[in-house]
């Protein structure tokens, strides 16, 4: 199946940066993480980093008109022309969902699709509070799967330590559920009143699910 542009939703824990990876490699896709993107802003103390960084710690959204600009500028490149989009992590609101559509449009960018990984909240809480990563590589971890915990060294690049997001906190879990099921999940309908949605059983292995997402990509071919 030929993709021009995927959107990725899902609560926070259900695997939208697991999975991003595999379908960016299938369909060569150019991979934008909003959460990326306002990580390294905040690492690299610029000023989108300083006003986002209070509501990343807390769990909060980051207000809307900010990550707004910041994929409006970065759909514009030449590369997201060429290879197609997968967004991962945005649009989280309707009002995001809306100036996505502008934003499509405006610049001819083509067909989206959207696959819904969906995954129930208590599977969700034990994923994230459990989840490390490393400092250098990026790479995800789970303190029962991997047997790493923060300080150890990464056993993927060796260089790296590992350290616990600071929203995969148990208070800010709770306030990331709470905002994903007021402000996101009314996407779903969105998207489904739409015809663009694809919704998927985010349980299981990674493996699993990503073999769930290619049967309904070729079955929709
Ligand atoms: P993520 O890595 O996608 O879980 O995002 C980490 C944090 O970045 C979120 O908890 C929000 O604070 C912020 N963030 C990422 N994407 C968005 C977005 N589309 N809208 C608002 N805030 C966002």
């Amino acid at each position: 199946m030929s993709i021009r542009n995927m959107i990725l939703l899902g609560p926070p824990g259900a695997g939208k940066g697991t999975q991003a990876v595999h379908l960016v490699e299938e369909f060569g896709l150019l991979h934008l993480s909003t959460g990326d993107m306002l990580r390294g802003a905040v690492e690299a103390h610029t000023n989108l980093g300083l006003q986002a960084k209070c509501f990343m710690d807390a769990g909060d959204l980051v207000p809307d008109e900010l990550v707004i600009g910041i994929i409006r500028d970065r759909l514009g490149g030449a590369d997201v022309r060429d290879l197609g989009v997968l967004l991962d992590g945005f649009p989280r609101t309707l009002v995001q969902a809306e100036a996505l559509a502008g934003v499509i449009s405006q610049l001819r960018l083509g067909e989206l699709i959207v696959i819904n990984i969906a995954v129930p909240d208590e599977l969700l809480i034990r994923r994230l509070s459990g989840r490390r990563m490393c400092d250098t590589c990026s790479e995800i971890f789970h303190i029962d799967r991997d047997g790493v915990d923060v300080g150890d060294p990464c056993p993927t690049c060796t260089t790296g330590k590992i350290y616990q997001r600071s929203d995969d906190q148990v208070e800010a879990i709770a306030e990331r559920l709470r905002n994903y099921h007021a402000k996101t999940a009314p996407l779903i309908k969105y998207y489904s009143e739409r015809d663009m949605l694809i919704s998927i059983d985010g349980s299981g292995t990674p493996d699993e699910v990503h073999r769930r997402v290619m049967a309904h990509l070729e079955l929709g071919a």
